[in-house]
């Protein structure tokens, strides 16, 4: 079914702009009222209350966020680390959110001439008595008319910037490492692979030191020089592509790297 009267088929548009706080298209929800104009005019000043208007955008944006967060976090993992946009599911707090929403503002079905049922959506009266109530409403509104297309399963959130952005395609199905906006996606999977590079470096490290640990010249006795001269042995055994441990990183992994001395004097 779609939706296509009484609001514009610009929705999903509209709801990733409100999202990403593009403040032109946010609707006023504070009515302007006549005041008298100072003395030497005789005609009157239309007049707003600015800081309530500003209360209401608020409001607007943060509802619609909320709106938008719930659903997306619908279909992440249970770890919350990969999601899967096409499981997303209506959360209880949605549906009561939406259910009473249709059932206040009572939409209807009509048909095409092709047969198609269309969904009618009333236009909202704004309610301008109360303007924070008005915009969480309206929120409501603009939600319910994005969850009836497509983008619904394409709106995603960066995991790094936070911006909201639409995919270009349909989602397929899990999404392993979370979802990135275009600017971070590169540098999200560079990170990802020198995390993958480092491990088996530090590694090595750690087993370098284990093994230099136990054959420090006792000469000198207190544990700084002996990670010094740890750091410096190691060093000279690195690849060269290998960044140099310092005296720090031995003192701060000390215990991994007795733990490690442990294992290899067990044999293992
Ligand atoms: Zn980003």
């Amino acid at each position: 079914m779609r939706i296509d009267q009484g609001f514009s088929p610009d929705a999903p548009l509209h709801f990733l702009m409100a999202l990403n706080d593009s403040p032109f298209i946010i609707p006023s929800f504070v009515s302007s009222k006549r005041v008298p104009g100072p003395p030497p005019l005789n005609f009157s000043l239309r007049s707003k209350d600015e800081a309530l208007e500003q209360e209401a955008s608020e409001a607007y944006i943060d509802h619609l966020r909320r709106l938008a967060d719930e659903w997306i976090d619908s279909g992440k993992s249970r770890s919350g680390e990969g999601e899967n946009p096409v499981e997303r599911r209506l959360t209880p707090n949605l549906r009561e959110l939406l259910d009473g929403w249709a059932s206040r503002n009572k939409p209807f079905i009509g048909f095409k001439p092709s047969g198609d049922i269309v969904l009618f959506m009333p236009a909202c009266k704004m309610d301008f008595s109360s303007p924070l109530e008005a915009a969480r409403n309206e929120a409501v509104r603009l939600f319910a008319t994005f969850m009836d297309s497509p983008h619904r399963s394409r709106l995603c959130k960066c995991r790094r910037c936070n911006v909201y952005y639409y995919t270009q395609r349909q989602p397929r199905g899990y999404i392993k490492n979370g979802t990135y906006c275009p600017k971070h996606r590169n540098s999200a999977s560079a990170n990802r692979s020198n995390l993958r590079r480092r491990i088996p470096e530090r590694k090595r490290k750690l087993n370098l030191a284990s093994r230099c640990w136990g054959r420090w010249p006792k000469r000198l006795t207190d544990a700084g020089t002996q990670a010094q001269w740890v750091a410096e042995t190691v060093n000279e055994k690195l690849d060269r592509y290998c960044t140099p441990i310092s005296r720090n990183w031995v003192t701060r992994n000390r215990a991994e790297i007795g733990a490690e001395a442990q294992l290899t004097l067990q044999g293992n």
